[in-house]
């Protein structure tokens, strides 16, 4: 499952270069454990990208953020490492959800959190999409799980039936938010938010920046900073 170590030279078609005018930044200036550092160094993840290095820092510091930026650009690890870094592994409970729109999004999600997490063997990070049986996932996450990924019907469904509980979340994390509001998950959102602690940090990414996305970041995030990359072709 994992091609990114592949040294041939080739380039990586999936990865969004770097500005050509910004220097490239190391993960190492950031405040993550030295083992999260290593397993970067181990997926051959060399420098931020652009939106990695404009979100990362503030993520970590406990901001709010809306982080705009194309696909490609290397989101997942801009919400992935700031909620791995928080997790207590000790604990198991859901500490930190990230909402997808289809559930072959949320499935990568899944995958690329599960290699940023390879530096502690016990974090387990569970996918809930629709379109699959419940049971399975109701028996999953009577195990126990730390992170969840899924698209919103689904999240809510596991609410509704009790399934899920999220009063140890402490982030939320609205992936391709634009994607989410075209699909009509408003309010599916607005249900699964009003069940999060209002303490928690939310974190909301989007390739664009339509109206209704400043609507629902008024609703849900405190406070929060704004990360825009500009069109960088
Ligand atoms: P987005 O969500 O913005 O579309 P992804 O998070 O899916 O982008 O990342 C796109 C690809 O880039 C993935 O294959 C990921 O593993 C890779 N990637 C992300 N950040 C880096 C990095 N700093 N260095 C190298 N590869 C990266
Ligand atoms: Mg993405």
């Amino acid at each position: 499952d994992d091609t990114s170590g592949c040294p041939t030279g080739a380039p990586d078609e999936a990865v969004a270069p770097p500005l050509a005018t910004e220097p490239a930044l190391p993960f190492d200036h950031l405040p993550l454990p030295a083992a999260m550092l290593d397993t970067l160094r181990q997926l051959d993840y060399r420098t931020m990208t652009p939106i990695q290095a404009a979100s990362l820092p503030l993520a970590l510091a406990g901001h709010d953020l809306i982080a705009q930026a194309k696909t490609g650009s290397g989101k997942t690890a801009a919400f992935g490492l700031p909620l791995l870094a928080r997790l207590d592994v000790r604990k198991l409970d859901v500490q930190a959800m990230v909402l997808c729109p289809t559930r072959e999004l949320a499935d990568q999600v899944t995958q690329e959190i599960r290699r940023l997490a390879r530096f502690e063997a016990n974090i387990k990070v569970l996918a809930l999409c629709g379109g699959t049986p419940m049971r399975p996932q109701r028996d999953s996450l009577e195990h126990g799980a730390h992170v969840v990924v899924g698209t919103p019907g689904r999240i809510m469904d596991h609410l509704e039936r009790g399934s899920l509980v999220l009063d140890g979340l402490n982030t939320l994390v609205l992936d391709e938010a634009d994607r989410m509001l075209d699909m009509g998950f408003h309010d599916d959102i607005a249900f699964v938010a009003g069940r999060c602690p209002s303490d928690r940090q939310t974190l909301l990414f989007s390739a664009t920046y339509p109206e209704g996305i400043a609507s629902l970041a008024a609703r849900f995030l405190r406070k929060p900073q704004e990360v825009k990359l500009l069109e960088q072709h």
